[in-house]
């Protein structure tokens, strides 16, 4: 077993770098399936050219490298405990190199461990089995489509849908609430994994345990074959679209799974993965620990290397403008939502522990004018003491709600960029203050690390290296304007449309 720690820090950086080859053939086809020029177009390739640059790079394909689950199966007589002794330090040399995000942080103190360890980081699930081999497989599932997990507890009423009783109709119109409640904030176009019956717990486990299957198989019981298929036609309906930007595909697979439950309990639980899809597994050989088969490889592989990046200027639903920090209240002004905004200069990173400190205290730099950009990246430090962008994607917006509209008066700051949207307290303080907000597009960490031209200085560092306060030196910094000055948020348009179209499915299909 002395080669296994290699083979599972070979399976920590591969997950983490590079989308198995059944999540990219999902995501070319959605591609194909958008007109040229809209903002869904222009989404899909920034990702497909995003999952390109990651496995150039080696780096990972978003910078919220998520929650690691392992999911282990041993033949009987195997040690797991020296299993799970090579997982953490496969964990923590990954994390040394820049592969994962240090992700593990105290519940109550908000520390960052600093190496992806600690109490309940990472997850590990051991069963035994009667195969001779060691069959390890692992998803990294970032915070932003965990957050749009669901559970539903059967009869319910359900927005849009009417009442869901307790039968397959029931079920369905639970997943395709699911769909329409996660909108873009979960970056779609995403996956779902759905659970019936269980309990609360059991339910979520075989809802994830769903993502684990190929996303191209065929389920084997009937009645769920139909209801996949029939989520997968319809949830495309829904308009939604990559980012929630609106346009053709808002799922890209469906898997559903069922277990028995008691009689008094009906849940139904749905865990979304957005498009950065992250999990591969092995077969290892449990004498030597090595690798004997890579798993979810099987058809052809599409590397993305001969497309074209659209340029936003090709965009005929948009118009480009050029912002560079800092930014006057008239220029702000004059953005419409639809807009495509390229930024050069500076921006400063900032998410949660950063918007509840400015609330309370001064800000270590002048933000008057400034562009806050939601990003939690992936750090590492050279041997002469300077840092370098690894990944830095937008993380989700919402969080910030409480704060955002506030901190913008109270700071002087124009835009913030982030994604999925923010909500009503921030669309007014936007309107009041004269300020914009930005989508880019989520988990396109290498696409953004690369617009990252230095990093000029770093504040709040005590907060961890993903909630420091990054000063960036950007070019050609591209997001969208999502909700403007005026009183305009897309987010609430396709919010709004989406669930005008959810009302087409109330009517029973499964009897
Ligand atoms: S792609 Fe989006 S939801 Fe997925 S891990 Fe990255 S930021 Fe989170």
């Amino acid at each position: 077993m002395e080669k296994i720690l290699g083979s599972l820090y070979e399976l920590v950086v591969e997950t983490s770098t590079k989308l198995p080859k059944d999540v990219r053939r999902a995501i070319a086809k959605a591609k194909l399936s958008e007109s040229a020029g809209t903002r869904a177009a222009m989404s899909l390739a920034t990702i497909t050219n995003n999952i390109k640059m990651a496995d150039e790079n080696v780096s990972p394909i978003c910078q919220d490298t998520g929650l690691p689950t392992f999911k282990i199966k041993t033949p009987v007589g195997v040690n797991q405990l020296k299993i799970k002794d090579a997982i953490y330090k496969a964990m923590a040399e990954a994390t040394k190199h820049g592969k994962l995000r240090p992700n593990s942080v105290d519940s109550l103190t908000g520390d960052n461990s600093g190496d992806n360890l600690g109490p309940g980081t990472p997850v590990i699930k051991f069963e035994q089995w009667e195969e001779d081999y060691i069959d390890a497989r692992l998803i990294l599932k970032g915070g932003g489509c965990e957050n749009k997990n669901i559970q539903y507890s059967l009869p319910t009423e359900l927005e849009g849908l009417g009442r869901a009783g307790r039968d397959l109709d029931g079920i369905r119109k639970c997943i395709m609430h699911s769909v329409y409640q996660a909108q873009g904030q979960g970056c779609s176009a995403g996956f779902i994994g759905v659970g019936i019956g269980g309990d609360r717990t059991s339910g979520y486990e075989l809802a994830k345990e769903q993502l684990f299957r190929s996303n191209d198989d065929t389920n084997p019981v009937e009645e769920l074959r139909q209801l996949e298929e029939y989520v997968m036609e319809n949830a495309n309906k829904l308009g939604i679209g990559t980012m929630g930007f609106g346009g053709e595909t808002t799922l890209l697979g469906c898997k559903v799974g069922v277990m028995n439950r008691i009689p008094a309990s009906f849940f139904v639980s749905v865990a979304y993965n957005c498009w950065a899809f992250r999990r591969l597994g092995m077969k290892i050989n449990p004498e030597t620990g090595e690798i004997m088969e890579w798993l979810y490889q099987d058809g052809d592989m599409i590397d993305f290397k001969d497309e074209q990046v659209e340029e936003a200027s090709d965009k005929k639903d948009s118009r480009e403008v050029v912002l560079t920090a800092p930014i006057t209240e008239e220029q702000i002004r004059e953005l419409k939502v639809g807009d495509v905004v390229r930024i050069t200069g500076r921006m400063y990173t900032g998410r949660d522990a950063i918007h509840k400190y400015l609330m309370d205290n001064d800000a270590p730099v002048d933000l008057n004018g400034q562009i806050i950009y939601h990003c939690g990246p992936v750090m590492m430090k050279d041997e002469d003491g300077n840092w370098h962008v690894k990944a830095a994607g937008p993380t989700t917006s919402i969080r910030e709600e409480p704060y955002q509209g506030d901190i913008m008066k109270k700071f002087g700051i124009r835009a913030v960029i982030g994604k999925g949207g923010m909500g009503a307290k921030t669309l007014a303080a936007l309107k009041e203050h004269g300020g914009v907000y930005l989508n880019a597009i989520g988990g396109a960490a290498q696409y953004y690390a690369d617009c990252i031209k230095g990093v000029d200085g770093v504040d709040l560092m005590k907060f961890g290296i993903p909630e420091a306060m990054w000063h960036l030196n950007v070019e050609d910094f591209t997001a969208v304007v999502t909700m403007d000055s005026h009183g305009n948020s897309l987010h609430e348009d396709v919010e709004k449309s989406s669930l005008e179209k959810l009302e087409q499915f109330k009517e029973p299909v499964f009897k």
